[in-house]
């Protein structure tokens, strides 16, 4: 037996493939008289929903794509930033002893800004150590140690 069909149409039926369904007898008529109307046949009535449809699917979805896309990227850009600040924050902000626990402080207000700045000169660094250690005496404290 085999395929005796030539190879040009085995070709075009494989390009050209068959598409059926059932419908019901009313959705049928429907559907003749909706390709009557427009005067086109079913294939290319078919053919053009089929396009419409995809492009309408794929504005939709570049439009969630891009809506995804910047609050992504705003979502990110803030997690970011605060994890970034937090991290520089924990890196760079200048930390003395605490005057009364020892515990380190960080320099954050401008009143412990101009303390530290008051008190610089007074700091007595040791440069053999790594990295140089000062020992700084100053009454930049703990806000909840200062309480007591
Ligand atoms: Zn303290």
């Amino acid at each position: 037996m085999g395929d005796s069909k030539p190879p040009s149409r085995r070709r075009y039926e494989e390009q050209n493939p068959t598409v059926s369904f059932r419908i019901s007898k009313e959705k049928k008529e429907k559907l003749n008289s909706l390709v009557n109307n427009l005067e086109v046949t079913k294939k290319e009535w078919f053919e053009s929903i089929i396009d419409e449809e995809s492009t309408k699917c794929s504005a939709v979805f570049q439009q969630g794509l891009t809506k995804g896309e910047k609050e992504g990227f705003e979502k990110g850009h803030a997690e970011g930033y605060d994890e970034g600040y937090k991290h520089a924050y924990q890196e760079f902000v200048a930390k003395v002893p605490c005057a009364v626990c020892g515990e380190p402080v960080a320099i954050n207000t401008e009143r412990q800004r101009e303390e530290l700045y008051n008190t610089v000169d007074k700091i007595n660094l040791d440069w053999s150590a790594q990295p140089p250690l000062g020992t700084l005496k100053c009454n930049i404290q703990h806000d909840e140690c200062s309480e007591d």
